[in-house]
């Protein structure tokens, strides 16, 4: 298992942390600051060090041999397993990431549609909703202008599966139903708009999101609508 620092903490940019073991195309760690690819958003990219030496980390994903343990994708030869490591992530992509993925939650709460496609880089983000309505990109553009500048803030916490059970209320007012079984859910609350179980990284105020705009409403399908967004140009902000 890996301790993943990053759900606690997205504001983290570096831990130390030892070599665990080698898998194909990188090495698995006992913790780690690095999102790994899941949930619709893309995993950190970074550098491990030790003493001299340097692993550029290209990707982060949860690995497929060991249940729960977080594999960093390095090139080349790589560090011996219970090498001591400096963990550092990208921190700019890291921050482009929580700007978007927390905008998402915005469009689900101007959306009340089931989201069945989401996709979040560090470029653009994209959240599919299964509707045939039609969507108005100005409108979403103002809403979610309106929703940052609010500046709600933005937090997650534990809750037991029994804490959830006994507060039906909490269940009606998420968006997504949270997986069982696992003992607990991490939720994410938007404070007065959004409440959903999530596991990813998220700025702690709406007023982080910044310039983020909608660049195209796309539809994929009869039942299908795409809202892409992207960060403003100098112009635009
Ligand atoms: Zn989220």
């Amino acid at each position: 298992m890996t301790e993943e620092l990053f759900r606690d903490d997205a504001t983290l940019l570096a831990c130390d942390a030892v070599v665990t073991a080698h898998e194909e195309g990188g090495v698995t760690l006992d913790r780690t600051v690095s999102y790994p690819l899941g949930g619709g958003q893309a995993g950190d990219t970074g550098w491990l060090i030790a003493g001299s030496q340097r692993w550029r980390v290209t990707d982060t994903r949860k690995s497929k041999l060991t249940p729960g343990a977080i594999l960093h994708c390095v090139e080349g030869e790589l560090p011996a397993v219970g090498t001591a490591v400096r963990v550092e992530i990208d921190a700019a992509r890291r921050q482009a990431h929580r700007r978007f993925h927390t905008a998402t939650h915005l469009l689900c709460a101007l959306l009340p549609y089931p989201v069945d496609g989401c996709s979040i880089t560090e470029t653009y983000a994209r959240l599919d909703f299964h509707t045939d309505e039609p969507f108005d990109k100005d409108a979403i553009q103002s809403g979610l202008a309106r929703l940052v500048a609010e500046a709600h803030p933005v937090r997650h916490r534990w809750i037991s599966e029994e804490e959830l059970d006994a507060n039906p209320g909490l269940v009606r007012s998420m968006s997504v139903q949270p997986p069982r079984g696992l003992g607990r859910v991490r939720v994410l609350e938007i404070e007065g708009v959004d409440l959903q179980p999530c596991g990813g990284t998220h700025v702690s105020n709406t007023a982080e999101i910044g310039a983020v705009v909608v660049t195209k409403i796309e539809k994929k399908s009869a039942k299908t609508r795409r809202v892409v967004l992207g960060f403003a140009q100098p112009s635009e902000a």
